[in-house]
């Protein structure tokens, strides 16, 4: 008898206890957004879709397709070959297959070029297939400044300039 009472005591405590955490909340700002009608700003170093970076100047990938990117890869999920020779060898094509990526940001750490960033904000990856998520080279291309581990905020040169850039998406370029 004693026990079946203090069962219903029990229950009764946690439900109050339960409801005082409600309460507590019920007042409290929401933390969550409208998405997809509202979007939350991400931080600058938030890893999303890979873009391969581009010089400013020339235009032209900064990629040199040394292929350090796919070696360390451990989901082997970039491929790549390159054409030309010395200062003028570029990828003929290069694909991510994003189905594999586990976005452990190795292949932008390891690249001696800054030539590929994950901090560009594009997070919005999904595809009515898989196929739709194998990223190539024109997907890839930059068509614009991007923060990357060595130039995280502006371009070279325009930091005077350039303002932070804003949730770690493209920054226009400045110049
Ligand atoms: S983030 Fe990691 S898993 Fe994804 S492509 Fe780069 S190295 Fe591979
Ligand atoms: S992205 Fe960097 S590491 Fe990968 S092939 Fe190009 S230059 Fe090499």
């Amino acid at each position: 008898m004693w026990k079946y009472l203090r069962d219903i005591c029990e229950g009764f405590w946690s439900i109050l206890l339960s409801m005082q955490i409600t309460l507590r909340y019920l007042f409290t700002r929401a933390v969550t957004v409208q998405y997809p009608e509202e979007k939350r700003q991400l931080p600058t170093r938030a890893l999303t879709q890979h873009v391969l970076t581009i010089d400013l100047e020339s235009q032209e990938l900064k990629c040199t397709a040394c292929d350090m990117c796919a070696r360390i890869c451990p989901a082997n999920c970039i491929h790549l070959e390159g054409e030309g020779k010395g200062k003028a060898r570029r990828p003929k094509w290069f694909v991510i297959d994003h189905n594999l990526c586990m976005y452990c940001n190795l292949c932008v750490e390891v690249c001696p070029f800054d030539a590929i960033s994950m901090w560009t904000g594009k997070y919005e990856l999904g595809g009515f297939s898989r196929t739709n998520l194998v990223y190539d080279m024109e997907t890839m291309h930059a068509d614009g400044f991007y923060p990357t581990i060595m130039t995280p905020r502006s371009p070279p040169g325009a930091a005077a300039k350039a303002p932070a850039a804003p949730g770690g998406g493209k920054q226009e370029r400045k110049g």
